[in-house]
């Protein structure tokens, strides 16, 4: 009988360069294929994450080095105190909206690039989109889910955001075919995507696959951030609110480690770079 246990890689934080805050776990207006939230049958979970607990999170980590914090959801932007909370993060960093695009109509997009100017920090979107054909996106997404994100982009363009489009690879086609289909679509709209404004996620079946046990060789988001819920820190917006996950109530004292055992971490190890940050490497001229 072999001696040897298996101990899960475990995974040390080497920076604080992300703050994501999930504002709701539950409230989302679309119902993705491939999102890994367990959303309830009930659709008024009143589940939002308080002003005063983000407020704390932000005084406690002041003297971290944060490129960013991240509002994220479920959709973030049914926070009912979405404003007040997109004020106070942008008082201390970027601030990045992960959104699926439905509240952003062209009086919110004025609305959003007022709030930018107020402050010398920069407000950037990475909007859900799927797939370049409308009825393949919406079989994934909701019915209705491609023209929404369209005109946000159009709304968010018009006012000099640069959205970032992020796509998740549902049905396993050629990143490059992805890419030139993403860019013919949005030069029609008058916006001219780089490399830089397509994220494309490799979309991996977590409940089917084995998890991942050798080394960790691209950059998880555990290795550079954390994640705070209403409910405390966890190492990631993949397990937040997982017990697997939590790294303590609060920032005053909160665990820099963590294993990656779980088979959402498969899902990082396939794709080359992080699943949530922004690599600002590409944004250096
Ligand atoms: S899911 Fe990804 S980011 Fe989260 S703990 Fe696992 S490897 Fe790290």
């Amino acid at each position: 009988m072999s001696n040897i246990l298996f101990q899960a890689p475990v995974c040390e934080m080497k920076s604080f360069d992300n703050l994501f805050i999930e504002m709701t776990a539950k409230n989302c207006n679309q119902r993705c294929k491939h999102c890994y939230i367990d959303f309830p049958l009930n659709k008024n979970v009143k589940d939002f994450i308080s002003v005063d607990s983000i407020k704390n999170a932000l005084t406690q980590t002041k003297d971290e080095n944060i490129k960013c914090i991240y509002l994220m959801g479920a959709e973030p932007m049914t926070h009912p105190d979405f404003n007040v909370i997109l004020r106070l993060c942008l008082k201390y960093s970027n601030v990045c909206i992960f959104t699926n695009g439905s509240f952003i109509n062209e009086k919110k997009a004025r609305f959003l690039k007022k709030v930018q100017d107020e402050n010398s920090n920069e407000i950037i979107f990475k909007l859900s989109m799927d797939h370049y054909n409308e009825f393949k996106n919406d079989e994934i997404r909701s019915r209705g889910a491609y023209r929404t994100v369209i005109n946000a982009v159009k709304n968010l363009v018009k006012y000099g955001f640069s959205p970032i489009i992020c796509v998740t690879n549902y049905y396993n086609e050629p990143c490059e075919k992805l890419l030139n289909e993403f860019k013919n679509i949005f030069q029609k709209q008058g916006y001219n995507l780089n490399d830089s404004n397509i994220v494309i996620n490799e979309f991996y079946n977590s409940e089917k696959s084995d998890v991942v046990r050798d080394s960790i060789d691209n950059k998880p988001d555990c290795m550079y951030g954390r994640t705070l819920t209403s409910l405390g820190v966890y190492c990631c917006p993949f397990l937040a609110n997982d017990h697997r996950g939590r790294c303590g109530s609060d920032f005053s004292d909160f665990s820099h480690h963590n294993s990656i055992e779980t088979s959402y971490c498969a899902t990082c190890m396939k794709n080359k770079e992080n699943m949530f940050g922004i690599n600002f490497k590409l944004f250096e001229c």
